[in-house]
Protein backbone atom coordinates (compact mmCIF):
# COMPACT_ATOMS: atom_id res chain seq x y z
CA UNK A 1 0.00 0.00 0.00
CA UNK A 2 1.62 3.35 -0.75
CA UNK A 3 1.21 6.50 0.75
CA UNK A 4 -0.55 8.13 -1.63
CA UNK A 5 -3.62 5.35 -1.22
CA UNK A 6 -3.74 5.47 2.46
CA UNK A 7 -3.32 9.05 2.50
CA UNK A 8 -6.78 9.33 0.09
CA UNK A 9 -8.48 6.83 2.63
CA UNK A 10 -7.80 9.03 5.57
CA UNK A 11 -9.11 12.12 3.90
CA UNK A 12 -12.06 10.02 2.90
CA UNK A 13 -12.74 9.28 6.29
CA UNK A 14 -12.01 12.04 7.58
CA UNK A 15 -14.86 13.71 5.67
CA UNK A 16 -17.31 11.13 6.75
CA UNK A 17 -16.63 11.77 9.89
CA UNK A 18 -16.80 15.21 10.09
CA UNK A 19 -20.20 15.19 7.69
CA UNK A 20 -21.92 12.58 9.76
CA UNK A 21 -21.09 14.91 12.96
CA UNK A 22 -22.52 18.15 11.15
CA UNK A 23 -25.92 15.76 11.62
CA UNK A 24 -26.12 14.44 14.80
CA UNK A 25 -26.43 15.99 17.92
CA UNK A 26 -25.08 13.19 20.28
CA UNK A 27 -22.42 10.68 18.72
CA UNK A 28 -20.38 8.15 20.79
CA UNK A 29 -17.32 5.80 19.30
CA UNK A 30 -17.58 2.39 20.40
CA UNK A 31 -13.83 1.28 21.22
CA UNK A 32 -12.50 -2.01 22.04
CA UNK A 33 -9.10 -0.87 22.28
CA UNK A 34 -7.74 -2.80 19.47
CA UNK A 35 -6.06 -1.55 16.22
CA UNK A 36 -9.03 -0.30 14.14
CA UNK A 37 -11.23 1.43 16.96
CA UNK A 38 -7.71 3.40 18.13
CA UNK A 39 -7.60 4.14 14.21
CA UNK A 40 -11.29 5.48 14.52
CA UNK A 41 -11.32 7.06 17.87
CA UNK A 42 -8.07 9.27 17.00
CA UNK A 43 -9.58 10.27 13.79
CA UNK A 44 -12.93 11.16 15.38
CA UNK A 45 -10.77 13.16 18.33
CA UNK A 46 -9.85 15.55 15.54
CA UNK A 47 -13.52 16.75 15.20
CA UNK A 48 -14.71 16.34 18.51
CA UNK A 49 -12.30 15.69 21.35
CA UNK A 50 -14.37 15.26 24.58
CA UNK A 51 -16.93 12.70 22.67
CA UNK A 52 -17.98 10.01 24.81
CA UNK A 53 -16.30 6.28 24.39
CA UNK A 54 -18.09 3.42 24.65
CA UNK A 55 -15.91 0.40 25.68
CA UNK A 56 -17.88 -2.84 25.73
CA UNK A 57 -16.39 -4.80 28.48
CA UNK A 58 -17.32 -8.01 28.66
CA UNK A 59 -15.25 -9.10 31.99
CA UNK A 60 -13.21 -11.49 29.92
CA UNK A 61 -11.25 -8.84 27.92
CA UNK A 62 -7.66 -10.32 28.15
CA UNK A 63 -5.11 -8.56 30.90
CA UNK A 64 -3.50 -6.08 28.74
CA UNK A 65 -6.80 -4.55 27.50
CA UNK A 66 -7.96 -3.56 30.13
CA UNK A 67 -4.16 -1.94 31.25
CA UNK A 68 -4.56 -0.34 27.91
CA UNK A 69 -7.56 1.19 28.52
CA UNK A 70 -6.25 2.59 31.72
CA UNK A 71 -3.61 4.05 30.01
CA UNK A 72 -5.50 5.85 27.17
CA UNK A 73 -8.22 6.96 29.25
CA UNK A 74 -5.46 8.53 31.38
CA UNK A 75 -3.09 9.59 28.22
CA UNK A 76 -5.82 11.58 26.31
CA UNK A 77 -8.20 12.10 29.00
CA UNK A 78 -11.02 10.25 27.30
CA UNK A 79 -14.45 10.00 28.73
CA UNK A 80 -15.04 6.44 28.81
CA UNK A 81 -18.53 4.56 29.53
CA UNK A 82 -18.46 0.74 30.11
CA UNK A 83 -21.08 -1.44 28.94
CA UNK A 84 -21.73 -4.78 31.94
CA UNK A 85 -22.77 -8.01 30.47
CA UNK A 86 -26.01 -9.68 30.92
CA UNK A 87 -24.84 -12.76 31.56
CA UNK A 88 -21.36 -13.90 32.54
CA UNK A 89 -19.03 -15.99 29.99
CA UNK A 90 -19.60 -18.51 32.81
CA UNK A 91 -23.43 -18.84 33.18
CA UNK A 92 -23.48 -19.01 28.92
CA UNK A 93 -20.63 -22.08 29.38
CA UNK A 94 -22.94 -23.72 31.80
CA UNK A 95 -26.33 -22.86 30.31
CA UNK A 96 -25.25 -23.28 26.36
CA UNK A 97 -21.66 -24.75 26.07
CA UNK A 98 -18.57 -23.56 24.91
CA UNK A 99 -19.11 -20.82 21.96
CA UNK A 100 -19.07 -22.93 18.61
CA UNK A 101 -19.49 -26.03 20.83
CA UNK A 102 -23.29 -26.15 21.78
CA UNK A 103 -24.42 -28.69 24.44
CA UNK A 104 -26.84 -30.94 23.24
CA UNK A 105 -30.73 -29.62 23.78
CA UNK A 106 -29.42 -26.44 23.63
CA UNK A 107 -29.39 -23.60 20.67
CA UNK A 108 -26.47 -21.97 19.92
CA UNK A 109 -23.96 -21.15 22.40
CA UNK A 110 -22.03 -18.71 20.28
CA UNK A 111 -25.39 -16.84 19.12
CA UNK A 112 -26.56 -16.16 22.78
CA UNK A 113 -22.94 -15.75 24.10
CA UNK A 114 -22.48 -12.65 21.71
CA UNK A 115 -26.44 -11.57 22.65
CA UNK A 116 -25.87 -11.67 26.62
CA UNK A 117 -21.78 -10.26 26.31
CA UNK A 118 -22.14 -7.26 23.42
CA UNK A 119 -25.46 -6.96 21.57
CA UNK A 120 -27.61 -6.83 24.95
CA UNK A 121 -25.04 -4.68 26.59
CA UNK A 122 -24.18 -2.28 24.02
CA UNK A 123 -28.21 -1.66 23.02
CA UNK A 124 -28.69 -0.71 26.36
CA UNK A 125 -25.97 1.82 26.78
CA UNK A 126 -26.89 3.42 23.51
CA UNK A 127 -30.75 3.32 24.74
CA UNK A 128 -29.92 5.21 27.66
CA UNK A 129 -27.58 8.00 26.52
CA UNK A 130 -30.11 8.40 23.66
CA UNK A 131 -27.10 8.52 21.69
CA UNK A 132 -28.02 8.67 17.69
CA UNK A 133 -24.89 8.06 15.87
CA UNK A 134 -22.46 5.16 16.58
CA UNK A 135 -18.80 5.05 15.18
CA UNK A 136 -16.74 1.48 14.89
CA UNK A 137 -13.81 0.52 13.74
CA UNK A 138 -15.24 -2.24 11.70
CA UNK A 139 -13.76 -3.51 8.61
CA UNK A 140 -15.02 -5.53 5.77
CA UNK A 141 -12.01 -7.86 5.89
CA UNK A 142 -13.01 -9.13 9.35
CA UNK A 143 -15.43 -11.86 7.91
CA UNK A 144 -17.94 -12.41 5.47
CA UNK A 145 -20.99 -11.63 7.65
CA UNK A 146 -18.87 -7.88 7.57
CA UNK A 147 -18.57 -8.06 3.93
CA UNK A 148 -21.96 -9.07 3.20
CA UNK A 149 -23.09 -5.93 5.34
CA UNK A 150 -20.85 -3.90 3.88
CA UNK A 151 -22.03 -4.18 0.74
CA UNK A 152 -25.61 -4.01 1.81
CA UNK A 153 -25.49 -0.59 3.64
CA UNK A 154 -22.52 1.17 3.04
CA UNK A 155 -20.14 2.54 5.50
CA UNK A 156 -23.06 5.16 6.95
CA UNK A 157 -26.72 4.11 7.67
CA UNK A 158 -29.57 4.20 10.00
CA UNK A 159 -30.04 0.78 11.83
CA UNK A 160 -33.88 0.35 11.82
CA UNK A 161 -33.63 -2.46 14.28
CA UNK A 162 -31.34 -1.17 16.99
CA UNK A 163 -32.78 2.59 15.84
CA UNK A 164 -29.48 4.31 15.66
CA UNK A 165 -26.80 5.90 12.60
CA UNK A 166 -23.78 3.84 12.52
CA UNK A 167 -20.58 4.50 10.52
CA UNK A 168 -18.03 3.15 10.00
CA UNK A 169 -15.51 5.47 8.59
CA UNK A 170 -12.48 2.79 8.20
CA UNK A 171 -14.37 -0.23 6.57
CA UNK A 172 -12.41 -0.62 3.46
CA UNK A 173 -9.40 -0.28 5.17
CA UNK A 174 -6.83 -3.03 4.95
CA UNK A 175 -4.97 -4.33 8.10
CA UNK A 176 -1.82 -2.86 6.68
CA UNK A 177 -3.78 0.70 6.16
CA UNK A 178 -4.75 0.66 9.58
CA UNK A 179 -0.99 -0.20 11.52
CA UNK A 180 0.72 2.43 8.80
CA UNK A 181 -1.88 5.19 10.52
CA UNK A 182 -0.47 3.47 13.92
CA UNK A 183 3.05 4.36 12.37
CA UNK A 184 2.12 7.85 11.26
CA UNK A 185 0.45 8.89 13.94
CA UNK A 186 2.23 7.21 16.72
CA UNK A 187 -0.83 6.02 18.38
CA UNK A 188 0.34 3.38 21.11
CA UNK A 189 -1.55 -0.24 20.83
CA UNK A 190 -2.76 -3.08 23.19
CA UNK A 191 -0.06 -5.11 24.04
CA UNK A 192 -1.58 -8.31 22.59
CA UNK A 193 -0.36 -7.40 19.28
CA UNK A 194 2.86 -8.10 20.71
CA UNK A 195 2.54 -11.66 22.21
CA UNK A 196 4.11 -15.04 20.21
CA UNK A 197 1.57 -16.09 17.95
CA UNK A 198 1.25 -19.75 16.40
CA UNK A 199 1.33 -20.54 12.79
CA UNK A 200 -1.64 -19.54 11.19
CA UNK A 201 -3.26 -18.10 14.90
CA UNK A 202 -4.33 -14.56 13.93
CA UNK A 203 -3.99 -11.98 17.07
CA UNK A 204 -6.95 -10.15 17.75
CA UNK A 205 -7.80 -8.19 21.03
CA UNK A 206 -11.57 -9.54 22.46
CA UNK A 207 -12.62 -12.12 24.64
CA UNK A 208 -10.06 -13.91 25.57
CA UNK A 209 -11.88 -17.21 26.72
CA UNK A 210 -13.72 -17.39 23.06
CA UNK A 211 -13.27 -20.83 21.72
CA UNK A 212 -14.18 -20.23 18.12
CA UNK A 213 -10.58 -19.51 16.92
CA UNK A 214 -9.45 -23.27 18.60
CA UNK A 215 -8.88 -24.77 15.42
CA UNK A 216 -6.85 -21.73 14.47
CA UNK A 217 -4.20 -22.11 17.50
CA UNK A 218 -6.25 -19.92 19.99
CA UNK A 219 -5.48 -22.92 22.73
CA UNK A 220 -1.50 -22.75 21.78
CA UNK A 221 -1.79 -19.11 22.27
CA UNK A 222 -2.95 -18.88 25.76
CA UNK A 223 -0.75 -21.59 26.80
CA UNK A 224 2.16 -19.52 25.43
CA UNK A 225 0.97 -16.27 26.49
CA UNK A 226 -1.26 -16.22 28.97
CA UNK A 227 -0.95 -19.66 30.85
CA UNK A 228 -2.90 -18.86 33.85
CA UNK A 229 -5.73 -18.01 31.41
CA UNK A 230 -5.31 -21.05 29.43
CA UNK A 231 -5.42 -23.25 33.08
CA UNK A 232 -8.47 -21.63 34.00
CA UNK A 233 -10.34 -22.52 30.86
CA UNK A 234 -8.75 -26.29 30.82
CA UNK A 235 -9.89 -27.00 34.25
CA UNK A 236 -13.11 -25.38 33.52
CA UNK A 237 -14.54 -27.84 31.29
CA UNK A 238 -12.64 -27.35 28.10
CA UNK A 239 -10.27 -29.25 28.39
CA UNK A 240 -12.04 -32.63 29.09
CA UNK A 241 -14.47 -31.49 26.40
CA UNK A 242 -11.26 -31.17 23.50
CA UNK A 243 -10.80 -34.82 25.59
CA UNK A 244 -14.28 -36.45 24.65
CA UNK A 245 -14.18 -35.13 21.17
CA UNK A 246 -10.29 -37.06 20.33
CA UNK A 247 -11.21 -40.02 22.02
CA UNK A 248 -14.46 -40.38 22.82
CA UNK A 249 -14.86 -40.77 26.28
CA UNK A 250 -14.25 -38.25 29.50
CA UNK A 251 -11.39 -38.48 32.07
CA UNK A 252 -11.21 -38.19 35.77
CA UNK A 253 -9.45 -34.92 37.18
CA UNK A 254 -6.19 -36.55 38.29
CA UNK A 255 -5.38 -38.16 34.26
CA UNK A 256 -6.83 -34.24 32.96
CA UNK A 257 -4.16 -32.45 35.31
CA UNK A 258 -1.52 -34.76 34.22
CA UNK A 259 -2.04 -34.05 30.48
CA UNK A 260 -2.11 -30.13 31.27
CA UNK A 261 1.30 -31.02 32.37
CA UNK A 262 2.13 -32.79 29.50
CA UNK A 263 4.50 -31.67 26.41
CA UNK A 264 4.19 -32.11 23.82
CA UNK A 265 0.65 -30.06 24.61
CA UNK A 266 -2.09 -32.28 23.68
CA UNK A 267 -5.12 -29.34 23.75
CA UNK A 268 -2.57 -27.51 21.20
CA UNK A 269 -3.80 -29.02 18.26
CA UNK A 270 -7.49 -29.43 17.77
S1 LIG B 1 -16.58 -13.27 20.85
FE1 LIG B 1 -16.82 -15.37 21.65
S2 LIG B 1 -16.62 -15.23 23.90
FE2 LIG B 1 -16.92 -13.12 23.11
S3 LIG B 1 -19.09 -12.79 23.24
FE3 LIG B 1 -18.80 -13.57 21.19
S4 LIG B 1 -18.98 -15.83 21.32
FE4 LIG B 1 -18.77 -14.99 23.42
Amino acid sequence: MNNNSLDKKIKKAAALIKNSLKKHENPVVACSFGKDSMVVLHMVRQFESDIPVMFNNTLVEYPDTYRFKNLMSKEWNLNIIETKPSKTFWWIVENYGFPLFTRKGHKDASKNCCRYLKEYPIAKILRKYKFDLYFTGLSRHESRLREFSAKRYGNYFYSKTQKHWKCHPIQDWTEEDVWNYHNLYHIPHNGVYDKKSPDGFILRTGCWCCTIPIKYGKTKFLRMNYPSLWRILMTKGLGNFIVEKKIGMSIPEPQLEHMIQNRPCFFDKY
